[in-house]
């Protein structure tokens, strides 16, 4: 299916074909490790399912073709996704990142590859001299937008631009707003990933990271440390991928229209002091986020009035259709405290500087019913 067809278009069709050998609309899950040989060296292009894997492949071209790319590749998480593009680097190589960034890519960042000579610096990207953080050393610049927990929307285009002219790669985090929400190739990014566990599968049954490109060379590598450190997807999971981002465009509208209802329910409650959503016209990337994303997300973050640790911990074990979980962008709505729970592995004064205080809550809002949402927020915070 060619690039030029919709989203909407693309997330069911997208790089898909029936199946070759018996016309099967949905891709099969080739349930195999290894594949026949007629002779030595002479198949079907398959041998080894680390290396090839036909559902595998099915979901790497949905991303590719939803995210306007070329290549698409399908790790174990998005993690794993993360910690392939950092082997792209050796050691003396600096990455600049944004500072508010997903917890466990943080501690993959500063822990992990730390110890193998890569240099990390952190810098607030929407401060147009963020790049003085940059030196000739720079070959990475990470950003994700909208940012976890806070919402912060940073410009693609303009800070792609920068990393770019200092001859960096431009990844940018796209597993908040997804493809149908922003198009970071388009804006200039190398490359996208995905935490696809998120709204891309969508229904909160499957882990796995994904990423984009079109770049050729940057492909070539990518496939070759896939194949090389092995952390790929396996068939059953690629086929739950490729099942949920088929309705990726119509969960995605009830998501952003209950994430609306939602943000502006809680600016009107007398317990909320600060409510986070881009789509807020007093939000400080509100005119960043009207130019490159459709629409707002799903994704509320707000703070409670004079509430410290427990009385947050409190509301937040209250709700009854908000579910208290780690992750977000399934169909359900969820809660979280990401100073306990998603954000806990980064230092306290750390967070705090970023706005992750001891108040502060985190909604995934789901497609429920509005109203039920909203009772069940409204329940919570009376209290
Ligand atoms: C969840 C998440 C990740 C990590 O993905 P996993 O699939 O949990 O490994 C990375 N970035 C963001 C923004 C996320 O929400």
């Amino acid at each position: 299916m060619d690039k030029s067809k919709n989203i909407e278009t693309l997330a069911i069709h997208g790089g898909q074909q029936p199946d070759p050998s018996t016309g099967a609309v949905m891709p099969p899950i080739y349930q195999t490790s290894t594949y026949v040989q007629e002779y030595p060296g002479k198949h079907k292009g398959f041998e080894y399912s680390r290396s090839q894997n036909p559902t595998r492949f099915a979901l790497e071209r949905s991303i590719a073709s939803l995210e306007g790319g070329n290549f698409g590749a399908a790790f174990g998480s998005g993690l794993a996704a993360i910690d392939c593009l950092l082997k792209f680097l050796k050691p003396g190589d600096e990455i600049v990142a944004c500072n508010d960034l997903y917890g466990g890519t943080y501690r993959l960042f500063t822990k992990v590859f730390s110890e193998y000579g890569l240099k990390f610096t952190f810098v607030d990207m929407s401060n147009k001299d963020w790049d003085a953080a940059m030196s000739p050393n720079t070959k990475m610049v990470w950003m994700e937008t909208p940012t976890n927990p806070m919402l912060n929307v940073l410009d693609i285009a303009a800070v792609s631009k920068k990393a770019k002219s200092a001859g960096a790669m431009m990844v940018v985090d796209n597993t908040f707003a997804t493809p149908y929400l922003q198009k970071p190739l388009d804006l200039g990014a190398d490359v996208v990933m995905h935490s696809g566990t998120k709204y891309l599968g969508g229904h909160s049954d499957v882990v796995l990271g994904l990423l984009a490109t079109s770049d050729k060379d940057i492909a070539d590598k990518m496939y070759f440390i896939q194949n090389a450190s092995g952390a790929i997807l396996g068939p059953m999971d690629s086929f739950i991928a490729l099942r949920g981002i088929k309705t990726l465009h119509v969960r995605m509208d009830r998501h952003c229209d209950n994430g609306a209802s939602v943000a502006a329910f809680l600016e009107s409650h007398d317990a909320v002091d600060k409510v986070y959503w881009p789509g807020l016209t007093n939000h400080n990337g509100h005119e960043v986020a009207k130019r490159q994303m459709k629409k707002f997300g799903g994704m509320v973050s707000f703070t409670l009035k004079g509430a410290g640790f427990e009385k947050t911990a409190d509301v937040v074990s209250s709700f009854e259709v908000f579910t208290l979980a780690e992750s977000l962008g399934g169909v359900e709505s969820l809660a979280g405290h990401p100073a306990s729970m998603t954000h806990a592995s980064i230092p306290k004064e750390e967070r705090e500087k970023v706005g992750v205080t001891d108040n502060l809550i985190r909604l995934s809002v789901g497609i429920e019913h509005i109203d039920d949402l909203l009772a069940d927020l409204a329940k919570a915070l009376d209290k």
